[in-house]
């Protein structure tokens, strides 16, 4: 268990796969996990973009709720991002990146 005294009391069990795609709280946007080290992930745009890091407590499982309620308006929107990005529509998966963003913002 990784010590982070700044951070005691708040579990934070959240561990994202690589290529899992992650809500951040903090900048309000999806990522891509691209690599982990310790608590600090580098995420990068769904469909390619300039990276970014952010920390394991400002990420939030992207396309279910935290009470592990299926989201139907989730499920929508990332199937049709995987669905575009499998046929490399860059433009449509950055589309459906900005939906998710926008929807998670406002319902989750
Ligand atoms: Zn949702």
């Amino acid at each position: 268990m990784p010590h982070t005294p700044e951070r005691a009391g708040e579990a934070t069990a959240y561990t994202p796969a690589l290529g899992e795609l992650v809500w951040d709280a903090t900048r309000k946007r999806v990522g891509e996990v691209m690599d982990r080290q310790w608590s600090r992930y580098q995420l990068r745009p769904p469909g390619g973009g300039i990276e970014w890091h952010a920390e394991s407590h400002d990420l939030r499982p992207s396309g279910a709720s935290r009470q592990g309620q299926r989201c139907e308006e989730c499920s929508r929107i990332k199937s049709a991002y995987y669905a575009a990005s499998r046929v490399g529509d860059r433009d449509g998966a950055a589309r459906w990146t900005t939906a998710m963003g926008l929807h998670q913002w406002a319902a989750h």
